[in-house]
């Protein structure tokens, strides 16, 4: 059984419930621990990001939380820095790196806000091309943020040809090279919870890799509101089995920890 959930938005971000409201929910599910991941300020796009001078309030708020609940459930405070956004990653718990942009022709391209402005920067095969060359460029972090993001908006195919050789060759590149850093990949059920997806990415052949080659999952939710927390993860913690997952890791006060499966 899961008791973790890792990847949580609040009002402090774009999440719709104050992270009391989120620990409490996350507490009376029965979760043993708790991590919040902000999304990091990103100058040139502050709408849904912690502002530019929110972050201390962000840590203090968690850190009151940490006492309220300790010998309850374990909060952590941790960030989830988009590889473009500012962050000093020494005031957190842990990093979850992520990429929520292409950088093209000198703007920075949104992969999962709407459909419609992705695919105004131009076609998909070299969007995608783009998106996981600059992925590989993610800066140091502690777990690896939804590694295919770039098919958000792609469960009918109609985007993404997913199957084809060209696509599987592009991404499975960028996992190895991502891979040899030895940093564990999110499972997560995000896409699932908000009614894009009805899988978790990574898609299936990316995480038969990453087990292949001896790689870790973290299982998270990306909750933006407390009906979203560990969403879907009965089901998730049953595909990694199915794929030959033995464990999970979590993150923790003292680095990343080992979990049964
Ligand atoms: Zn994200
Ligand atoms: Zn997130």
């Amino acid at each position: 059984m899961i008791t973790g959930d890792y990847h949580i938005h609040t009002t402090c971000c774009d999440g719709k419930n104050t992270p009391e409201q989120m620990a409490r929910a996350a507490y009376r599910l029965g979760l043993r621990s708790l991590g919040f991941t902000a999304h990091s300020h990103t100058s040139f796009d502050s709408g849904y990001c912690l502002a530019y001078d929110a972050t201390p309030r962000y840590i203090a708020e968690i850190s009151r939380l940490k006492k309220l609940y300790s010998g309850k459930m374990e909060i952590l405070c941790g960030i989830e820095q988009d590889m473009y956004g500012e962050c000093d990653r020494t005031l957190f718990d842990y990093v979850i790196g992520s990429k929520h942009y292409i950088k093209c022709s000198g703007k920075y391209v949104p992969v999962d806000k709407s459909q419609k402005e992705l695919l105004k920067a131009g076609c998909m095969r070299d969007l995608y091309t783009l998106y996981y060359e600059q992925l590989c460029e993610l800066p140091p972090c502690d777990i690896i943020g939804h590694f295919d993001l770039i098919t958000k908006f792609n469960e009918t195919g109609s985007l993404i040809n997913e199957q084809s050789k060209r696509y599987i060759a592009i991404a499975t590149d960028a996992l190895d090279a991502l891979l040899l850093r030895g940093v564990p990949f999110e499972m997560n059920s995000g896409a699932i919870t908000r009614g894009y997806r009805t899988t978790p990415y990574p898609a299936r052949f990316l995480l038969e890799r990453i087990c292949e080659k001896g790689g870790r999952i973290v299982l998270t939710s990306d909750a933006h509101s407390a009906g979203g927390i560990a969403a879907h993860f009965e089901m998730m913690a049953k595909l990694a089995r199915d794929i030959g997952f033995k464990s999970v890791w979590a993150p923790s006060e003292n680095g990343m920890v080992e979990k049964p499966l």
